[in-house]
């Protein structure tokens, strides 16, 4: 098929993620053929450097023959079991004994999910669950950031702060509600005033709602698709503090942050926090396989067994625990550890930012922030006032147009951010290649003429 048949077709039957469909209509689709380590290969034979793991996920970079195999032998062996009338797969089995062994503290309990917004989901309604069994059903409101991003499940996309996924889908509902975002570039004041500012505004919130009836509140150890905003050390720690100390549970959103993003396996470890849940997906299978995961505490876990006893807890997938899934999640943990790949990307992250930080003195850069291999640029048209790109100057089309021309992908979101979260095994030239293109990017940019104008 030619590939002016296949743009056809997708523009006629392939409904895409979280864009303007008008606007996929009229530009149609970028059709990726390929890849192999950090590079993508485009069936206009454009060879794209990609900064951004696909979407956040192929952490362990594309082509890991490894993984291949196992995928291959597992579906070759049994290539589905269920998880319904007590039937498990080995893969399923060791792949939850391995993540409850290193998660931190007594996260000792793993329901799969097939990704990120099911993991929410299965969070939000074990919630209700553990409140209704334990005599507390008043506990219904949940509490999360502005910026925060926790899928687009009916439920939790409700959880998610940002206006394209409440508009015209009737969320958030009456018992979901958000607080600020710790957000240290747009915040007057120090790391210590910024945190204290959070745990004020969650106890403020908490009060309104009335602490007997907040049941849990939900974080990314750094905010991701609402800009990747790294909050100060101790933040995550503190607002922890806070949840113990008000009753609520805390939910760690690490579907971004899990498995070597931002340096540690977990996130949460930054801060030496124990969430009380914990959602996992994309680095799981490193985007290979879908697959998700919600991990829940011994206390929790236990409460909603023995509170339900022997009623059936109506909560299932069908692909829960899938074979194939759990096989390749295994073999990209082995590679994490055994094959290196996590601390690959410590070092690796710990050049991103210093390679990063010469960005600060470009005029179209307001802030650059990082915490391992996730990073972001925030442009501004006037560092002084760090005054945000007005939309109608169209700056994230623009960047992504200039990155495409210069072989290199990211996330451009907002009024203009460039997120980035290159694989964990890029090396050291790897890091540096990207930093180039995005430089000679921003450039480029800086050459549009509304661009120039703007300043
Ligand atoms: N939570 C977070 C923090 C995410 O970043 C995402 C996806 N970007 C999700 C949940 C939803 O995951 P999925 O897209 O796999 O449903």
């Amino acid at each position: 098929m030619s590939d002016t048949g296949l743009i056809d077709k997708d523009r006629r039957h392939f409904i895409h993620s979280a864009l303007s469909w008008a606007e996929h209509e009229r530009r149609g689709a970028t059709l990726l053929e390929s890849g192999d380590g950090i590079w993508l290969n485009d069936r206009e034979g454009r060879r794209l450097l990609d900064g951004f793991s696909g979407l956040w996920c192929v952490n362990i970079g594309y082509g890991q023959q490894s993984v291949v195999d196992v995928a291959a032998e597992q579906m070759a062996r049994l290539p589905y079991a269920t998880s319904y009338f007590h039937f498990a797969s080995e893969p399923a089995v060791e792949l939850a004994a391995r993540l409850a062994e290193r998660a931190p503290g007594d996260l000792d309990h793993v329901f799969f999910t097939q990704g990120g917004s099911d993991a929410v989901d299965t969070a939000i309604r074990l919630i209700r669950y553990y409140f209704n069994v334990t005599g507390q059903p008043e506990k219904k409101h949940m509490i999360a950031v502005d910026r925060g991003y926790h899928g687009c499940s009916s439920s939790g996309s409700g959880m998610t702060g940002l206006g394209a996924f409440h508009n015209h889908f009737d969320v958030p509902t009456p018992t979901q509600h958000h607080i600020a975002t710790a957000y240290p570039y747009r915040f007057e004041g120090s790391s210590a005033d910024l945190i204290q500012a959070s745990v004020a505004q969650l106890r403020a919130k908490v009060s309104e709602i009335g602490a007997d009836k907040v049941a849990a509140f939900f974080a990314e150890p750094v905010v991701g698709s609402g800009g990747v905003i790294v909050p100060p050390d101790g933040w995550l720690k503190a607002m922890y503090d806070t949840c113990q100390e008000l009753g609520i549970l805390f939910v760690a959103d690490e579907v971004i942050t899990g498995f070597g993003r931002t340096g540690p396996l977990f996130g949460s470890s930054h801060d030496g926090v124990t969430p009380d849940i914990m959602t996992l997906a994309k680095g799981l299978t490193s985007g290979y396989v879908p697959m998700g995961a919600t991990l829940l505490s011994d206390r929790i876990y236990r409460a909603i067994t023995d509170g339900a006893g022997k009623a059936v807890i109506g909560h299932g997938q069908t692909y829960s625990g899938h074979p194939v899934s759990a096989a390749v999640g295994l073999e990209v943990l082995r590679l994490y550890e055994e094959g290196g790949i996590i601390a690959n990307g410590q070092a690796s992250g710990a050049h991103l930012a210093r390679a990063l930080a010469r960005l600060e003195d470009h005029p179209l850069v307001g802030n650059v922030r990082s915490r391992g291999m996730l990073a972001c640029l925030e442009l501004v048209t006037n560092k002084t006032t760090k005054t945000r790109p007005d939309p109608s100057l169209g700056l994230p089309d623009i960047l992504s147009r200039c990155g495409y021309e210069r072989s290199v992908l990211f996330r451009a979101f907002g009024d203009a951010m460039i997120g980035l979260a290159p694989p964990l095994i890029s090396t050291i030239a790897e890091v540096d290649e990207l930093v180039a293109r995005l430089t000679a990017t921003l450039d480029d940019a800086l050459e549009v003429p509304a661009v120039r104008d703007a300043l």
